[in-house]
């Protein structure tokens, strides 16, 4: 069967081959679960892995299959699966646990080991392939009237996870009713964490680059939140306009703004980091009053990567909220669809172009 590979840490080694189809018995105890892969979403993980900055093989293997954000359908269970059946449409969690003590509760994505085993992005094969197989305790059941917006489950989980933490923290106020939140960034993540923090009542404003109106300005507006170009208003400004903030979601890919958000940040508010920067950016910053911000507005700043089957379904349900209260909202943020795995190298060109926010490959047809 075809599938997307990479030899990673070689530049633009991406290209289509031949490998062996899966086997159900690949999963021990009759609990195989074999995915026909639907829909894969990339994201700029997938670009970096693309431009061989990042990524690793499976052990003994030369090449991995990329796509980490794939939805599917069930085509066969094993003997001993009753968690699903034949034609549920399924997201698979990205990441599987290691040794450490929060692999072992289910909380991989809090691993403390070393290396990290990721679909699609590290030792472990991805999705961007015709089918997988994997046991049901690692695979999420998306409703079929989801079934289109499915695809951007696993960017959702991301920010399910960081806002979950957020909360999780906030219990040290007993009373913590956030009412004002800020998101930094108003690409897939940015926007997928407006529609979510909407959906819990808070007040909402993004901050972007672009000057409105364009696609993610009316988005972001559609679930109610305001959008602000930082290009005309300052994050000092906004804030004293429509802040002090609760609760900031950081999600531009641009390590500066983080000092920027601890600036605008309210008193016991958190500030929750979700950009995976590469780079070796320095800056200088205000650090003796942000320091000293923090230290007097009992403040956190919180990082957050990846997610856990919790969040997942937490996802699964905010989508359908999303859905439900936007109707066609999802499939909006869904602007680049290219056809099937042959066609899946022009995908790469356009993550990052303007007007692109979530670029996805169709594998096989949704119905
Ligand atoms: C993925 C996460 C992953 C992270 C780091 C992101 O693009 O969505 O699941 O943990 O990259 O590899
Ligand atoms: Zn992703």
């Amino acid at each position: 069967m075809k599938a997307i590979t990479v030899t990673p840490r070689v530049p633009y080694s991406t290209a289509l081959r031949d490998i062996p189809e899966p086997a159900i018995d690949e999963a021990p105890d009759g609990r195989g679960v074999v995915v026909k892969v639907l829909r894969v979403g990339l994201d700029g993980t997938d670009k970096e892995i693309h431009a061989g900055e990042y990524g690793g093989p499976p052990p003994g293997a030369d090449f991995l299959v990329l796509g980490h954000e794939g939805l599917g359908i069930v085509e066969a269970i094993g003997a001993g699966v009753v968690e699903l059946a034949v034609g549920d449409y399924v997201v698979s969690i990205v990441r599987r646990p290691g040794g450490s003590l929060y692999d072992a509760i289910g909380l991989a994505d809090f691993t403390s080991d070393d290396t990290y085993h990721e679909h699609g992005i590290n030792l472990l094969h991805g999705f961007l392939t015709e089918r997988y197989v994997e046991e049901p305790e690692r695979l999420v059941k998306v409703p079929g009237p989801l079934r289109a917006g499915g695809v951007l489950l696993e960017p959702t989980t991301v920010v399910e996870k960081g806002i979950a933490q957020a909360f999780e923290i906030q219990r040290r106020l007993k009373v913590w009713h956030p009412r004002r939140a800020a998101v930094m960034g108003a690409g897939t993540i940015g926007l997928l964490a407006a529609a979510v923090l909407r959906v819990r009542g808070l007040d909402v404003t993004v901050f972007g680059l672009e000057e409105a109106p364009y696609l993610n300005s009316d988005l972001v507006e559609a679930t109610g939140a305001r959008y602000v170009s930082t290009r005309r208003t300052s994050l000092a400004d906004a804030a004293a306009m429509f802040g002090p903030f609760d609760l900031i979601f950081e999600a531009t890919g641009f390590s500066p703004l983080v000092f920027e958000a601890m600036g605008v940040l309210g008193r016991n508010g958190v500030l929750v980091l979700s950009s995976v920067t590469g780079g070796d950016r320095r800056v200088e910053v205000a650090a003796d009053a942000l320091n000293l911000g923090f230290v007097l507005g009992n403040k956190v700043m919180v990082g957050t990567v990846n997610a856990s089957r919790e969040n997942f379904e937490a996802g699964v349900k905010d989508l359908a909220m999303a859905s439900a209260l936007w109707p066609g909202w999802l499939e909006r943020l869904l602007t680049h669809k290219v056809d099937g795995l042959t066609n899946c190298l022009q995908a790469f060109e356009l993550l990052g172009a303007p007007g692109v926010i979530k670029v996805f490959v169709e594998v096989a047809s949704l119905d």
